[in-house]
């Protein structure tokens, strides 16, 4: 499995391009929103062969949904996202005003529905799907076993964690998803965060605050 990241729109997403030989790719949280980023994503698909079959969302803040109308509309691709998150996909547009970003389209509705289910396959490839709720209702992480990759949306950064703040977010949950859900995979994990740089699994249980925070806590009340 092949892994391109394109950094994109005010919010310096991580829109990640995922291909295997058959050259079938997916677009995993699509946040190109203008004509130059539109054309970025275009050229780096054009100049690797790549059809983009789905783009898959790890959770439906409007930062990581910015380019999926325009990927869904240009290559015939379909749009999965847990249906958990629908809610803000709808309010996706008034969401990107709030934070001074004024976007295009919306995709109107989700393809697949990531809610409940265990795995999206394109290509040879098959990313296995975790449910990572606590930055929102709907988050999933996205495991490639092969390959030993995780993307991690916005559930786990490197040295940090997503926002629990906003409608929907809940610190106890991601916490409880990282820790039981993510930690697991094992050290040699490596992650591709929705923010910022990439890390592993190993490092994370080291050096994240919010975890080694959390891990003590539990450690504590055993003992
Ligand atoms: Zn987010």
């Amino acid at each position: 499995m092949k892994i391109a990241r394109l950094i994109f729109n005010p919010l310096q997403e991580n829109t990640y391009v995922v291909w295997d030989d058959t050259l079938q790719a997916a677009i995993i949280d699509a946040g190109n929103m203008s004509e130059r980023e539109n054309n970025v994503l275009e050229k780096f698909i054009a100049d690797n062969g790549l059809t983009p079959v789905v783009a898959i969302n790890t959770h439906g803040h409007f930062d990581h949904l910015l380019g999926v109308a325009h990927v869904c509309e240009r290559y015939g691709a379909e749009f999965a996202l847990s249906s958990k998150d629908e809610f803000l996909l709808k309010n996706a547009v008034t969401s990107a005003e709030l934070f001074g970003v004024r976007s295009g389209a919306m995709p109107e509705k989700i393809d697949v529905d990531l809610d409940g289910r265990e795995s999206i396959t394109f290509g040879d490839t098959t990313l296995q799907i975790i449910s990572t709720p606590g930055h929102t209702p709907g988050h999933v992480a996205l495991y490639e076993p092969q390959s030993k990759v995780l993307f991690t949306g916005d559930t786990l950064f490197r040295e940090s964690i997503g926002r629990t703040d906003l409608p929907g977010g809940d610190y106890s949950w991601i916490m409880r998803s990282i820790i039981d859900k993510l930690l697991p995979l094992g050290d040699e994990v490596k992650i591709y965060p929705g923010h910022g740089e990439e890390s592993n699994i190993g490092h994370e249980s080291m050096y994240n605050p919010f975890i080694v925070e959390v891990l003590n806590d539990e450690i504590n009340y055993r003992n």
